[in-house]
C-alpha cells in the first residue's frame, strides 16, 4: 500500500493523531490471557489491538520499532497461548507419577516405595516377595523419580511440552516457533512529513479555548451500537458538544474518504448519551461536489481550508457561530 493511501485510512489517521499528541509514547505489547499479545493503547483508541497497523507504519518508516522480547508460538496455528506440561521423554505421555523409588538388588525390580511398604513399616519386594533389610546390600533408594504410567519407564527429569490452547496441538519447545515482540514509537525523522498530512488535536485547542470552549483531543464516544468511536477533537460550550474530525493533506476529499466519519456520526447521533451534538468535518483537502452533498445530507458542517492556519481560523469561526447548520 502506498503511503498516501495509508494516510487516508481511518484507523491510521486515528492512531497518528493520537501519537502526534503523545510523541514520547511507546506502544508496548501486553499478554492478554485470551487473545495473546495485544497493544492496549490501540484498543483504547477503538482500533484492532493486534498491532498489524504498527507493523505497517513501521514498514513505511513512520514508526520505529525495537525488539523487546520473544515468545513461543504453536507451530501449527501460531497461537501464543499454551499450557506447559511435563511429559515422558520416551513416549511423550503426560500421565506421570513422581515419588521415592526403590530398586531391589535381588531380582532387579524397581518401583515406588509405597509398593514395598508393609503395614508394620518393613519393606517387601512386590515382585519376588522377599523382605528388604539392609540398604546398600539388599536394595537402594534412587530418590525422587518420575515414572511414566503409559510406557512404564523411569526418569529423573521429564520433558517440557506445550499444549496449544487454540488448536490443541502438543509440541516440544524446539518444535515451537519463536516470534519477536516489538515496541513502537513515532519516528522523529517522519514528523515533518507527518505534520503536513495529519494534524494533531492540540494544534486547535488554544484557538478554541480562547473562545470559551472546553476541548478534549481524541475523545472516545460511545455510539448507539455500543461501539466506541474516536474523533479528532471534542469542543464543548453552553451544553453543545462539537465532534470534529480533521483531515490533513492536499488533493480532493472524496466521498470514500469521508465514509468512516459518516458512519461514526450516524452511530453517535442516535446514542441517547450527552446533550446536543454538532458534527464538523474540517479539511485542507478540497471537498468534491459529491462529498459536499453527501456530508450535507447527514447534517454535517464543513470547513474547507487552504492550510493549517486557515483551518484553525475557520474552525474556530464556525464553532463560535451560534446558528448550527440545519439538520434535516
Ligand atoms: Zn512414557
Ligand atoms: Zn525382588
Ligand atoms: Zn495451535
Amino acid at each position: 500500500m502506498s503511503t498516501s493511501k495509508l494516510f487516508e485510512r481511518e484507523d491510521v489517521r486515528t492512531l497518528l493523531e493520537w501519537l502526534l499528541e503523545n510523541q514520547d509514547m511507546e506502544l508496548s505489547p501486553e499478554l492478554d490471557p485470551s487473545r495473546g499479545y495485544i497493544y492496549p493503547e490501540l484498543e483504547l483508541l477503538g482500533l484492532d489491538p493486534s498491532g498489524k497497523i504498527l507493523e505497517e507504519l513501521a514498514k513505511q518508516g513512520i514508526l520505529t520499532k525495537e525488539k523487546v522480547g520473544e515468545y513461543l508460538v504453536c507451530p501449527k496455528c501460531e497461537s501464543p497461548l499454551h499450557i506447559t506440561q511435563q511429559a515422558c521423554p520416551y513416549c511423550g505421555s503426560s500421565n506421570l507419577q513422581k515419588g521415592e523409588v526403590i530398586e531391589h538388588y535381588g531380582c532387579g525390580y524397581v518401583g515406588f516405595e509405597e509398593e514395598f511398604l508393609q503395614p508394620d513399616g518393613s519393606l517387601k519386594c512386590p515382585s519376588c516377595g522377599k523382605t528388604l533389610r539392609l540398604i546398600g546390600k539388599d536394595y537402594r533408594r534412587l530418590g525422587d523419580i518420575f515414572k511414566c504410567k503409559s510406557c512404564g519407564n523411569f526418569f529423573e527429569a521429564p520433558e517440557k511440552v506445550y499444549l496449544c490452547v487454540k488448536c490443541h496441538h502438543k509440541f516440544k519447545e524446539k518444535e515451537g516457533k519463536m516470534k519477536p515482540l516489538y515496541s513502537y514509537k513515532i519516528n522523529p525523522d517522519a514528523l515533518r512529513k507527518l505534520s503536513e498530512l495529519i494534524f494533531w488535536p492540540s494544534m486547535f485547542s488554544g484557538e478554541l479555548e480562547n473562545r470559551g470552549f472546553k476541548v478534549v483531543g481524541k475523545p472516545s464516544v460511545r455510539g448507539k451500537s455500543g461501539v466506541t468511536h474516536t474523533f479528532s477533537l471534542r469542543a464543548k460550550k453552553n451544553g453543545t458538544e462539537y465532534l470534529v474530525d480533521i483531515y490533513g493533506g492536499k488533493g480532493v476529499l472524496s466521498s470514500e474518504n469521508v465514509a468512516p466519519f459518516i458512519t461514526k456520526v450516524i452511530d453517535v447521533s442516535r446514542s441517547p448519551e450527552g446533550g446536543e451534538k454538532r458534527f464538523v468535518l474540517a479539511s485542507t483537502k478540497k471537498f468534491s461536489k459529491e462529498t459536499r452533498n453527501l456530508v450535507k445530507s447527514f447534517g454535517i458542517e464543513m470547513v474547507e481550508a487552504k492550510d493549517l492556519e486557515d483551518l484553525k481560523k475557520k474552525l474556530a469561526g464556525l464553532l463560535g457561530s451560534e446558528i448550527p447548520f440545519p439538520i434535516s
